[in-house]
């Protein structure tokens, strides 16, 4: 059975398509030599990952799915939410993105935020959505040099690490972003087992 994940992140690709196994044939952007830009025009993470998703889905006439991910901080009203990627401006850096963050944060101690991941699957034209979050706290300073975005400013409830002091194994079992896809494979499992 065909699938598309509307995605040009190898990476996301490959963890989606090894945790789904044989069951379905998982297709990207590149293998369909899609090239242009997919609309993003809102204003929250649900109606991206949504408009992502259709609009691959109306184009191509397969099921399909998309992610968006932001990180959303209380004290700056969910902020950088949606505009996680671009905070600090087109073209910026993670760092200009963490730098803005901590520089908009230095005179708070209510330093409380979450990862929020939601991933849209358009399935014979209907939507149906999940989401993986990870709730923790924006630390005053970068620490830790792996992973990506912001990593190196975000601590996991529970976990005396920041994601970026962490190995990729131990931050792949608690993100948001794991959660939200494994939530997504068992659907698309039982869904396959029903339609078999
Ligand atoms: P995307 O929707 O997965 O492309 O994520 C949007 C932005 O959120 C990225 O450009 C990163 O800045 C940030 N982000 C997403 N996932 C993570 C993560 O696991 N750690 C840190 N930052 C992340």
């Amino acid at each position: 059975m065909k699938l598309i994940f509307a995605t040009n992140n190898r990476y996301k690709f490959e963890e989606i398509k090894h945790a789904l196994g044989g069951f379905f044939q998982l297709i990207n952007l590149t293998d369909l030599g899609f090239v242009g830009e997919i609309p993003e025009t809102h204003d929250t993470i649900e109606e991206n990952a949504a408009e992502k998703a259709l609009f691959i889905y109306n184009k191509y006439g397969i099921d399909c799915f998309a992610d968006d991910t932001g990180l959303e901080i209380d004290v700056l009203s969910g902020e950088p939410g949606v505009y996680s990627a671009r905070y600090a401006g087109d073209n910026c850096s993670f760092d200009d993105n963490m730098d803005k963050v901590l520089e908009k944060m230095i005179f708070t101690d209510d330093r409380k935020a979450r990862f929020r991941t939601v991933i849209a699957l358009i399935e014979g034209g209907n939507l149906k959505t999940f989401e993986g979050r990870v709730e923790g706290e924006i630390l005053k300073t970068k620490v830790g040099s792996g992973g990506f975005g912001y990593d190196p400013i975000f601590r996991p409830v529970g976990y005396n690490l920041t994601f970026a002091q962490m190995s990729l194994d131990e931050k792949n079992k608690i993100s948001h972003r794991a959660i939200a896809v494994n939530e997504l494979v068992e659907y698309l499992k039982n869904s396959y087992a029903i339609k078999k």
